[in-house]
């Protein structure tokens, strides 16, 4: 792509937060672990704020930069915003359009969930129902759901159901492939399809981000190979363990204390935060304080822990 800022050859890692309030500790040690990560490999460390969806808050985006700098996290160059890269993401939808993989789906969530299922079709996948349908066919499911416009879809190649790869903490990995949403009805680039194009222009070639989107990287690799754009092996990924509540869910704000600024509010400081972080990466004893060059120096990929790490609540330790 035309953009690639890895023709020096030096790689680059990333952290990509959808601005939609303040990040929390799950989203902070994600983002730690990204750059550790990066700049262990000598790779460079790029910033995008996937703010695509409308819905999300503005000032958002500056907040979790202001946050992150806060931990000592730095990146190079300036940061992206998704919502720049439209032109790109066009011309993606384009170019698979132009050989043939994409549709225009008109169902509804309903319409999927009242549909029988393909033979062979993983649980949950998109039943095909608009795959195949003559160009009066199409018209006529326009006009069903006019003003609405349909939305677009991968037609993912015959047969094509489960795809593999390699992750760096996961290990072998399987996932399902669907013909997924390139683009919705409402106009909005589908983050599947966003995050392909937006990571190979800008040179990404190791994603590492929360193991919630694991399931999401085979459709992710299929449109790499799709369009052309470095894949596995050359684009390695680590999906790392997610942050758990007191109650045992997925870590969010209702838990209570869960951003620097509110845990500040509360008499912990960022040092402390870092130094949490760290213990529970096994990068430092217990209240041990600690600078991110320090982590780096100690960081072994290979002694992650694999489990997800239960947050107490309250105060930092
Ligand atoms: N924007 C996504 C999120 O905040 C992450 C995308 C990615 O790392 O691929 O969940």
């Amino acid at each position: 792509m035309e953009e690639d800022q890895s023709a020096d050859g030096q790689g680059s890692g990333r952290y990509a937060p959808s601005p939609s309030g303040d990040l929390h500790l799950g989203n902070l040690r994600t983002a730690l672990l990204a750059w550790l990560f990066a700049r262990s490999s000598g790779r460079r460390f790029l910033m995008r704020i996937e703010d695509l969806d409308r819905a999300r808050d503005a000032g958002a985006g500056a907040r979790q930069l202001e946050d992150l700098v806060r931990l000592g996290i730095d990146w190079d160059g300036d940061p992206v915003l998704q919502s720049d890269r439209g032109a790109d993401h066009k011309a993606a939808i384009a170019r698979l359009a132009e050989a043939g993989l994409v549709y225009e789906c008109s169902c509804t969530r309903r319409d999927i969930l009242a549909a029988p299922s393909a033979p062979h079709a993983p649980p949950g996948a998109y039943p095909g129902t608009c795959r195949e349908l003559s160009e009066t066919e199409r018209a006529a499911a326009r006009e069903r759901i006019a003003p609405r416009e349909p939305a677009l879809r991968l037609r993912a190649p015959e047969g094509v159901t489960q795809l593999a790869f390699d992750d760096l903490l996961l290990g072998p990995t399987v996932g399902d492939i669907d013909d997924f949403v390139l683009r919705r009805g409402d106009g909005t680039v589908a983050y599947n399809l966003a995050v392909v194009v937006d990571d190979a222009a800008m040179g990404v070639d190791q994603i590492v981000r929360g193991d919630d989107l694991a399931p999401s990287t085979p459709r992710q690799i299929l449109l790499q190979r799709l369009l052309g754009v470095p894949s596995p092996p050359e684009v390695e990924y680590a999906h790392v363990p997610l942050v758990l509540g007191p109650t045992g869910a997925r870590l969010a704000k209702r838990d209570g204390a869960v951003t620097l600024s509110e845990l500040r509010d509360r008499g912990v400081s960022d040092a402390e935060v870092l130094s949490t972080l760290a213990s529970s990466l096994g990068l430092a004893g217990a209240g041990e304080r600690v600078t991110v060059e320090r982590l780096l120096e100690r960081f072994d990929p290979a002694a992650l822990p694999r489990e997800p790490w239960v947050w107490g609540g309250g105060s930092a330790d």
